[in-house]
């Protein structure tokens, strides 16, 4: 392909999205076909010569699009949003379009100087303590990753160095190995399935204690569980603090945890991956107060803050630890710029580095702040909307209501929620998914797409009253 033939095909796809946008309201949001749909479609083996560009997108209707759930449709509801901007679709397109590997400063020095400067910004903007900017005197900063789910496990492989570092320092007789095969980790029942994951990728056990009826984890439950492992010789080392859990947005208070990991010198990172977004607005930072007693604080932006994914703004307030567990130096690495901006590949998994600060420059500078706080504050209004429509039906219970998530039920037994659920399930035109509140089975209604609006709400709020309606009157019959 030729540059001639690259602007074409360029233009035709961006044409191709634009299209996409235009047309995805009238599209069912869940798609129609059956696993494994696509063998038909496509041959068995690679083409030997190459095709047209052409062809190759006019495909994308053929083949593609019958099994592409509409993440980006005001009817999605499902899960949490997965941001999709248009400033942040042409951000991610350019950093392809540069090709570069910023596997160092020197590797291409705008990747690191924009990530440092846009992790500032972003910082900043979520109010978050001077110690975790990459612009304080001190050992913070803020590093974009892939994921939540890496982050969790990078903070805790940190934790894990910097426990290992302390015992040995306070002088332990026990080895490095023995260390780190007593340490233990906690959160609380309610948090995302990647936390689990991460103590199992890193070796260290993650008990997941009970929170309370409004799922929070308590400070005395986390206090007597970290008294009963030490009495067992155990070494509580790292606690994952959620800001808006998966299941219902539950917030957990720093400012009862964080005393408790500041006193037990526990490693205290903070789990906001979708929530933190709403940081953006004063009026909810509130409920990150305590976050000054935090090792480690993570945040979609590829969820809330409409930054493509993928966006994980990472802050920790002591760089050390993350460089220290993750430093491995080659001949071929070796920078003369060393110390004079941060080598970003030390503070995670893999070597090379895609250019995600691109779009989040993009976004922050084309929204602006007042942008992102008026997208927060629509589709949390949008949220609440739903939940008086659902209050005002007395044969529903509204079980929680926090930022875009409303999680409801059918008054009664669990099996009529999960039935109406099922039978909305079966029409495509929306998309929800259960959940558990309280031990109970619940339907969680998130506002996802920045394209939903009150019409969409009341849409999705007639599905489910008729579905009702039919549930209703069949037992009536
Ligand atoms: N933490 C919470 C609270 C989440 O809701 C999710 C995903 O929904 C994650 C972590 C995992 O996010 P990621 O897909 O970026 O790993």
């Amino acid at each position: 392909m030729d540059i001639g033939e690259f602007r074409e095909f360029g233009k035709a796809a961006v044409d191709y999205i634009a299209d996409y946008f235009e047309t995805i309201r009238n599209r069912p949001v869940l798609p129609e076909i059956k696993p494994g749909y696509m063998e038909d479609l496509i041959p068995a083996e690679a083409p030997l010569e190459g095709e047209s560009w052409k062809e190759v997108l006019e495909d994308l209707d053929r083949v593609i699009m019958p099994g592409i759930t509409h993440w980006q449709s005001p009817n999605f509801h499902a899960f949490y949003p997965t941001a999709c901007s248009f400033p942040g679709i042409v951000g991610e397109m350019l950093s392809a379009g540069f090709g570069c590997m910023g596997l160092s400063w020197i590797a291409s020095p705008a990747y690191t100087e924009l990530e440092v400067l846009t992790m500032n910004w972003l910082g900043k903007l979520i109010g978050l303590p001077e110690e975790f900017l990459n612009c304080s005197q001190g050992p913070g900063g803020g590093v974009i990753q892939g994921s939540a789910s890496e982050v969790t496990f990078i903070a805790l492989l940190a934790a894990k160095e910097k426990k290992v570092t302390d015992l040995k320092a306070q002088g332990t007789s026990l080895t490095e190995a023995e260390i780190k095969g007593k340490l233990i980790a906690y959160s609380s029942d309610q948090s995302n399935s990647s936390v689990e994951k991460a103590g199992l990728l890193g070796s260290m056990p993650m008990r997941l204690l009970p929170t309370d009826e409004s799922g929070v984890l308590r400070a005395t439950v986390l206090a007597n569980a970290i008294k009963e492992d030490r009495e067992k010789g155990l070494i509580p080392c790292y606690v994952v603090a959620n800001l808006g859990t998966t299941p219902t947005c539950a917030f957990d208070s720093l400012e009862e945890l964080g005393p408790i990991c500041q006193k037990e010198e526990l490693w205290l990172h903070v789990d906001a991956a979708y929530a933190g977004t709403a940081f953006v607005c004063p009026e909810y930072r509130y409920l990150n107060n305590g976050v000054e007693y935090a090792d480690s604080f993570n945040f979609n932006p590829h969820k809330w803050m409409l930054v493509n994914f993928d966006c994980s703004a990472m802050w920790v307030k002591n760089a050390k630890y993350l460089v220290e567990a993750f430093n491995v130096e080659r001949i071929y690495l070796k920078d003369q710029h060393k110390g004079m901006a941060p080598e970003y590949r030390h503070w995670q998994i893999s070597l090379g580095r895609r250019f995600r600060a691109l779009k989040l420059w993009f976004v922050l500078r084309i929204y602006g702040v007042e942008g992102i706080q008026k997208h927060v504050r629509h589709q949390i209004a949008l949220a609440k909307y739903f939940e008086e429509l659902v209050s005002g039906d007395d044969r529903f219970e509204v079980c929680s209501s926090s930022m875009g998530l409303i999680c409801f039920k059918l008054k009664g037994d669990d099996t009529l929620s999960e039935k109406l659920l099922e039978n909305v399930g079966k029409r495509k035109m929306i998309f929800c998914i259960a959940g558990h509140h309280n031990h109970k089975f619940c339907i969680r209604f998130a506002v996802c797409s920045r394209l939903t609006e009150r019409k969409d709400v009341i849409f999705a709020w007639n599905e489910f009253k008729e579905a009702a309606d039919e549930i209703f009157e069949v037992k009536n019959q």
